[in-house]
């Protein structure tokens, strides 16, 4: 034992597992598990990074200013009630330090994503994994698991890994069953992904005055996962906080010059929404045709269900040899499934050839 230890509930955090990028011995890699955009990265974004590099000297606007009014331009929002982050994560991590804490309890879904568990015991708060229906959020299972020491709980709508979403009047009923010292965090880091009618990615339910909060990334659509942006929508309040306990200069330079540029890519989002909707219909279709179970997703991603774990290492193994990397789900307790970005049309078409090829048992 060493003498030196942390706080008892940081040794029971397994440390997050990124998605692969390397097969050794394998030249073409195929990057389908960290749900990058299938375009790589606006142009306009690249020459905006680029363009900083003789600025660097120079301390970024603790602010964020400039990024924070192209936020609330592009998606109609006060900019004096968003905050930025180093990635979603950062603000994530940053609402449980400052709301939850020894003592307190931390809600979240069976397959939610797994930085809420990870911040959640970081800041030794008790973590509660509500059972799923149909790899759904179950809101009823969610307000009943919550309790007097009940401070956070996080929805990630749509969820990454199963993909499911809950429509508008489902995550408001949500909200209408919790205390008003329960902070609700609705994480959207694929809004922009959804077409469905009945979604609201949570600016509604923010505005509507409880103490509710909206994270959005990015990594995702705009194809910025390299430089660490996310940003968060809250009350006023909620939005002191976060700047109080934030780094202040917790968002670079060139990443600032970078989102401001994503955001104005012309046709970008446009681009990327109707090529996702086109081919996950395409592979889903496909890998159902194969006899393997895909669940209805709204991400930029598919859940594929190969019956047992040992199937899903066999069909991982199978797409390593092609060259193509997907992502395991042990760590969100679904080890029969596989994740799968939707990348271009040729690297859906390589997933589906590899896959057939599986299948048949080639
Ligand atoms: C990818 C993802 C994020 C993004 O995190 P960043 O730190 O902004 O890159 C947040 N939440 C969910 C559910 C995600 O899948």
């Amino acid at each position: 034992m060493p003498a030196l230890l942390p706080r008892p509930s940081i040794l029971s955090i397994e440390p997050y597992v990124g998605g692969e990028s390397k097969i050794p011995g394998v030249n073409r890699i195929v990057k389908l598990s960290s749900n990058e955009g299938a375009f790589g990265v606006p142009p306009g974004a690249q020459q905006a990074y680029a363009a900083m590099a003789a600025e660097l000297h120079r301390y970024p606007d603790g602010g964020a200013t400039a990024l924070r009014e192209a936020i609330g331009r592009r998606f109609g929002l006060d900019p004096a009630r968003i905050v930025c982050g180093n990635g979603s994560d950062e603000l994530i991590g940053a609402l449980v330090m400052a709301y939850g804490g020894e003592g307190t309890e931390l809600v979240m879904s069976a397959h939610g994503f797994i930085m809420y568990d990870i911040a959640g015991r970081y800041a030794g708060c008790r973590v509660i994994k509500v059972p799923e229906r149909n790899l759904t959020a179950d809101v009823d299972a969610m307000l009943a698991a919550v309790g007097p020491r009940t401070r956070l709980v996080f929805l990630a709508n749509p969820n990454n890994p199963t993909g499911s979403m809950l429509p508008a009047a489902e995550v408001a009923r949500l909200r209408a069953g919790l205390r008003e010292d329960v902070l609700l965090v609705l994480d959207s880091a694929y809004a922009e992904y959804v077409t469905r009618p009945d979604y609201d990615p949570g600016t509604a339910l923010v505005d509507a005055g409880g103490n509710t909060v909206m994270t959005r990334t990015f990594s995702k659509v705009f194809g910025l996962g390299g430089v660490r942006l996310g940003w968060a929508y809250a009350p006023a309040h909620v939005i002191d906080i976060l700047n109080r306990v934030r780094g202040p200069f917790n968002v670079n330079a060139p990443a600032m010059a970078a989102g401001i540029a994503a955001l104005a890519e012309p046709g970008w989002v446009e681009k990327s929404v109707a090529h996702n909707d086109a081919w996950r219909a395409k592979l889903s279709e496909g890998l159902r045709a194969l006899g393997i179970a895909v669940h209805p997703s709204e991400g930029n991603f598919i859940l594929a269900d190969f019956g047992t774990a040992e199937r899903a290492k066999a069909a991982d193994a199978a797409l390593k040899a092609r060259g193509l990397i997907v992502r395991a789900m042990a760590a969100y307790s679904l080890p029969q499934a596989l994740r799968i970005t939707i990348g271009t049309a040729e690297e859906c078409g390589m997933v589906q050839d590899a896959l057939a090829g599986f299948m048949r048992g080639a």
